[in-house]
């Protein structure tokens, strides 16, 4: 088994630590992680701020606006509710926009700010180390507990512990489970699954048991590198930064060389005294004065354990801190790039776009054809009609009724039958006629503007073409 307290920087050989992964041993094995618990500002705010987000995930599916979910993202049905408005595969194109600009958004403040979301927002961080990883010290002790523990002879203490902690793991996998189908199907559904039989939600049940066991797995032995190996936002790093991007970054100029001052004269030496703190604090266990890498999540767990030190030692915080190559090697202030206002610019316009796109988005979605297979029909009067089939959509959650009028041209639009109701969120069809006078007609094909009233307010307007005889 490898020793998970050896030393992760080589003085040596200071490139070394890019031949390998610090979760996996030289022969190809797993190689555990047992991170210190940090203590510090960074920690607790990063733990509240946590709380927050949780609160605020957990609470989402049961948080209602006028009896409608807050957010509901049934991709089975192609339901979705966003903030108690209803939207449709029609309304696609404002996912796609959405999703640009939440892209746009994260390259941006990497740009300027690193991997900052990693640390403090997102759910694989938070989980991990705000909620497993803490239960895990409740269970099984600091980390030296933890080694002991992991190569102890499997007696009742150990036994009980694994049985406690690996419980409360499934339990809480259950949990975040539960949480998001309840996002995707709707808390009513979740319930029914809970509830009602086993045999009446099969594949619910299904679901409901691979989202647990993926959440399980995840945290309970995946863990750090589903941030080193999976995950494709940390392989933007490398072409997402440059030397003015705000990182986790450790101050080689103050800090180097490093040693321990007893063993070594005071003169000759920085302000790191190697005590080897901050790796033993990092959940990816890498050694954050070899500069950025890639697993650095930016947690902050390596400044809160360098500053306690600092502290002890009597010098200036901040050997570790937030800062950017040039703030560290030329003590240059953060500036604006060409690169960050450009990016900026881009991420105003789409978020005023999106934003346009939202709310001025249609109640309803209105498609007016000519019936298939009519041609026109010649009245005596100089006059010819069209016969249109029209369907509507209704995203809201109120029954519409609805109107058609002829906006342009002149000339009559009669229904078929009655005006049109259509029921929350459902689709209605019918037809009518449109007449023309000859004088309107522009050749074979006249555009016309049709108007979709629901009482005294215009909806929207559509538009579609008549056919005429050639003139
Ligand atoms: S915690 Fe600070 S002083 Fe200790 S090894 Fe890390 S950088 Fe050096
Ligand atoms: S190097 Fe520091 S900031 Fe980066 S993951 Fe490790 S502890 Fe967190």
């Amino acid at each position: 088994m490898s020793d998970p307290t050896r030393k992760l920087t080589n003085i040596d050989d200071p490139a070394e630590f890019r031949d390998r992964i610090s979760s996996i041993t030289d022969d190809g094995k797993r190689n555990w992680v047992y991170p210190r618990q940090p203590k510090g500002k960074f920690y607790n705010a990063r733990t509240w701020f946590s709380y927050l987000l949780l609160a605020i995930m957990f609470a989402g599916p049961f948080l209602t606006i006028n009896g409608r979910p807050l957010l509901l993202l049934n991709i089975l049905e192609r339901k979705f509710i966003i903030f108690g408005m209803a939207f449709w595969p029609q309304d696609s194109f404002i996912f796609v926009l959405a999703t640009l600009t939440f892209i746009v958004g994260i390259l941006l403040f990497t740009v300027i700010f690193g991997r900052l979301f990693c640390g403090w927002v997102c759910p694989q961080t938070v989980f991990m180390e705000m909620v497993f990883r803490k239960i895990e010290y409740l269970i099984d002790g600091n980390a030296n507990q933890q080694r002991k523990l992991k190569v102890q002879d499997w007696n009742a203490e150990k036994i009980i512990k694994r049985i406690v902690k690996h419980g409360v793991f499934w339990g809480l996998s259950f949990v975040i489970a539960n949480t998001f189908l309840a996002y995707i199907i709707g808390k009513d559904e979740l319930l029914k699954i809970i509830t009602e039989p086993v045999s009446q939600h099969l594949t619910g049940f299904g679901i409901m048991v691979v989202f647990t066991s993926v959440f399980y797995f995840i945290y309970a032995s995946f863990r750090e590198q589903v941030c080193t190996l999976v995950c494709p936002y940390g392989r933007f790093q490398s072409v997402l930064l440059d030397d003015q991007s705000i990182v986790v970054a450790y101050d080689f100029v103050r800090g180097e060389k490093r040693g321990n001052p007893k063993k070594r004269s005071a003169e000759e030496l920085g302000d790191c005294i190697d005590c080897n703190q901050c790796v033993e604090v990092c959940p990816t266990g890498i050694d954050i004065r070899n500069g950025t890498q890639l697993e650095c999540v930016n947690c902050t767990a390596c400044i809160d354990a360098c500053d306690t030190i600092m502290e002890k030692v009597k010098k200036p915080k901040g050997l570790i801190r937030y800062d950017s190559f040039n703030g560290i090697s030329r003590g240059e202030k953060r500036s604006l790039t060409y690169r960050n206002v450009g990016y900026s610019a881009v991420l105003v316009l789409l978020v005023v776009f999106f934003f346009g796109l939202l709310f001025t988005r249609s109640d309803l979605e209105t498609t007016v054809l000519r019936s298939y297979g009519t041609l026109y029909q010649e009245l005596d009067n100089n006059h010819y009609t069209n016969l249109y089939t029209v369907k509507v959509l209704n995203k809201t959650f109120d029954k519409i009724p609805i109107q058609f009028k002829l906006l342009e041209p002149a000339g009559k639009l009669n229904m078929v039958g009655h005006d049109l109701q259509v029921d929350s969120q459902e689709k209605a069809q019918g037809a009518f006629f449109i007449d023309l006078s000859g004088d309107e007609l522009t050749g074979t094909e006249t555009k016309l503007k049709i108007a979709v009233y629901s009482g005294d307010r215009l909806v929207e307007t559509v538009k579609t073409s008549f056919m005429g005889p050639r003139l």
